[in-house]
This record gives C-alpha cells, sequence and structure tokens, in this order.
C-alpha cells in the first residue's frame, strides 16, 4: 500500500455525529478549557466524564457532542486529539478493508491527496501514544467501550 487517500469536506460534521465517545488527554482538557476561557477545574466538572484510565467528553441527551454546532465545533482550534486525528486513527490505517468501510461514516475517506503510508502510521502513533488505555503497548484495536 503506497499511502491512503483522504482530505475532510468542507461542511461536513458528520464523524461528529457518529455513535461512541470522544475521548480526551490531560492536555486535551487543559486546551480546551483555555480556549473557553474556564479552568481545567472548571471544564472538567461541566464537560468531562472521568473513569480510572480515560477522560471522556459528556453526552448530551440529544446530540453525540455538545461542542457540535450548525457550523461546525466550538472548540476546533483546541478539539481533543481523536477528532484532529481522525481518520488516522491505528485501527483504520492498518487495515484497508476497515479504512474502505469508515467511508460510509466519512466522505472524505478516498478523496483528494495521497497521505504516503509513513506518515499516515506517524499520525495513528500520536493516536496510540495519546491513547494507552485503549491502544496498550500490544497494538490492539480501539473500541468504543470505556477501557476504564
Ligand atoms: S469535540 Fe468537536 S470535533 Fe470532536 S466530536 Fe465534538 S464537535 Fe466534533
Ligand atoms: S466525516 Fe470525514 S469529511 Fe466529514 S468532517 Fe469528519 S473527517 Fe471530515
Amino acid at each position: 500500500m503506497d499511502g491512503l487517500r483522504f482530505t475532510c469536506q468542507p461542511g461536513c460534521t458528520k464523524c461528529c455525529n457518529t455513535e461512541g465517545f470522544v475521548y480526551l488527554t490531560e492536555e486535551d482538557l487543559k486546551r480546551a478549557a483555555a480556549f473557553l476561557g474556564m479552568t481545567p477545574v472548571e471544564f472538567e466538572a461541566r464537560h468531562v466524564y472521568r473513569t480510572r484510565h480515560l477522560l471522556r467528553l459528556r453526552k448530551p441527551r440529544y446530540s453525540q457532542c455538545s461542542f457540535l454546532m450548525a457550523d461546525g465545533c466550538r472548540i476546533h482550534p483546541a478539539k481533543p486529539t481523536q477528532c484532529r486525528l481522525y481518520p488516522f486513527w491505528p485501527e483504520l490505517v492498518a487495515n484497508r478493508d476497515l479504512w474502505i468501510e469508515e467511508g460510509a461514516k466519512c466522505p472524505g475517506i478516498d478523496q483528494g491527496a495521497l497521505v504516503q503510508i509513513g506518515a499516515a502510521l506517524e499520525i495513528s502513533d500520536e493516536m496510540r501514544r495519546a491513547y494507552p488505555a485503549i491502544y496498550g503497548a500490544s497494538r490492539r484495536a480501539a473500541s468504543s467501550t470505556d477501557a476504564a
């Protein structure tokens, strides 16, 4: 495989509406808090659910993410790592069939620019480092189940 084609589509917010949890790193939490002019403690109390090993955004009742607005992500410059790196998640980069399947959720997949496989793997490694409780040392696939 030479690489993977991907270009995020203007106006699209499909991935933000996909069923699943949005996990944050400790740094993500601080960055998003600062972006909103809140302290990390305030941001966590209002927006975050913390378990022993993971942090995730609290989900509002009728949507997948409380930061999803009609015109996109309210915290776009400070959005969590998994949002920023999607769709170059380890389980998708490592498996061509899953990558193609993911195209049903992301219209940017297989569109536009070719991202060389080395660059795609580097991005997916950033995801592994950011979420060790999900990916662990054994390079297993992520799950939407909280591993805490
Ligand atoms: S934080 Fe922003 S990018 Fe991530 S799911 Fe929510 S709205 Fe989408
Ligand atoms: S679903 Fe794909 S194309 Fe749409 S916003 Fe998300 S990453 Fe971009």
